[in-house]
């Protein structure tokens, strides 16, 4: 068996603890005769699956007890139509556009309501975080909206905006269980899977109770309510099971390597291998203004594109997969979530070092 040092914005990499785990109870879940993917969602084994998986979240994440914590389906975008749609109430929603993906959101939003773009990175391509200490946040906004950790971009909040009492809406997808969180501070996170805790195909929304609620807007399906799956504990119909028991081992290896803050300790170590290089090379250079670089990813460029695309190519053949950045903005881009271990990025950097050498005028 060989694996590769996978770089993936998402799906991406899963710690190999996990993954020897699941194979190893694959053929026969504990004394059970059956793998996870073909149990019945309403057996006790399942239930303790998912309880457990909660549990663990909510202890890994400190997550309140006025706070619900649901494993949806349809991915990162469904969210973007389920919230204006369980959340708008005046309909309007105040956004933050710092990439693609709160653009999306932004979008999804307008064909329900008002959604008004209170502050924008667009101008230098999405490298910053706006500064957010004091927004035109609308009267009547029924939340302000972020995407934490820009994904393409590789840009992250140091600081959440000033929503001026209103509720905060943060999609977390690419920083989820990076670092510790604040739940309080937000009123509904979300985050896809593929990224930091498992396969795709399951999405985790953290909800104040206080937004859950039968007032939704006309015409919004049962299973976009999320008061369905909140009385369900998600549960209303099948899950994404399996994916649902992987999520479950990533929260227990979390919890094992000591929780979030010794994993955003061993993040910063990490990311700091990248950045430092990065900072001093005479080829490669980040794209982000130092103060807002994400943790997760790493955009860098050389400057010439054919450069670019030969070091895609040769690193690939080095068992570095998946460097290429995002089609829509080229470039590298090294996705280095929680699971990336630190080797993978001392190679990637020593890689680096060799491919300056041969390529820096
Ligand atoms: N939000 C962010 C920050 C993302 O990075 C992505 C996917 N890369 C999405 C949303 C969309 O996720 P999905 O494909 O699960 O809909």
């Amino acid at each position: 068996m060989s694996r590769v040092f996978n770089f993936s914005a998402g799906p991406a990499v899963l710690p190999e603890e996990v993954l020897k785990e699941a194979a190893e109870e694959m053929m026969d879940y504990r004394g059970c005769g059956m793998s996870v993917m073909e149990m019945s969602h309403r057996s006790k084994m399942f239930q303790t699956i998912i309880g457990e998986a909660e549990a663990d979240l909510r202890e890994l994440m400190g997550i309140p007890d006025n706070y619900k914590v649901l494993f949806l389906q349809g991915g990162a975008s469904q969210q973007f139509a389920m919230i204006p749609m369980n959340l708008f109430k005046n309909r309007v929603g105040d956004f933050i556009i710092t990439g693609q993906w709160a653009k999306k959101a932004y979008q999804e939003a307008s064909l329900y309501g008002k959604a008004n773009a209170v502050a924008s990175s667009a101008d230098k391509t999405f490298s910053y975080i706006p500064d957010v200490s004091d927004l035109p946040i609308s009267e009547d906004a029924d939340y302000v909206y972020i995407c934490e950790n820009n994904t393409i971009y590789g840009t992250k909040y140091k600081t959440l905006p000033d929503t001026k009492g209103k509720t905060l809406v943060a999609d977390l997808s690419s920083c989820f269980l990076s670092e510790p969180v604040d739940v309080s501070k937000y009123g509904l996170i979300f985050a896809g899977a593929q990224k930091n805790v498992g396969p795709a195909g399951v999405v985790i929304v953290i909800i104040r109770e206080d937004l859950i609620s039968e007032e939704v807007l006309p015409g919004t399906p049962t299973m976009l309510r999320y008061k369905t799956h909140a009385d369900a504990v998600s549960l209303y119909n099948t899950p994404p099971a399996y994916g649902i028991y992987i999520c479950g081992k990533v929260f227990q290896w979390l919890k094992k390597l000591g929780g979030l803050n010794a994993m955003k300790e061993i993040n910063e170590k990490k990311a700091a291998l990248l950045y430092d290089f990065l900072d001093q090379s005479k080829l490669f250079k980040g794209t982000v203004v130092k103060e807002d670089r994400s943790l997760m990813n790493v955009p860098f460029i050389t400057g010439d594109e054919a450069l670019d695309e030969l070091f895609v190519k040769e690193s690939r053949a080095a068992g570095f997969e998946n460097l290429k950045g995002h089609r829509t903005v080229g470039g590298m881009r090294a996705s280095i979530y929680n699971a990336m271990p630190t080797e993978g990025v001392e190679k990637l950097v020593a890689f680096m070092k060799d491919f300056e050498e041969k390529h820096a005028k």
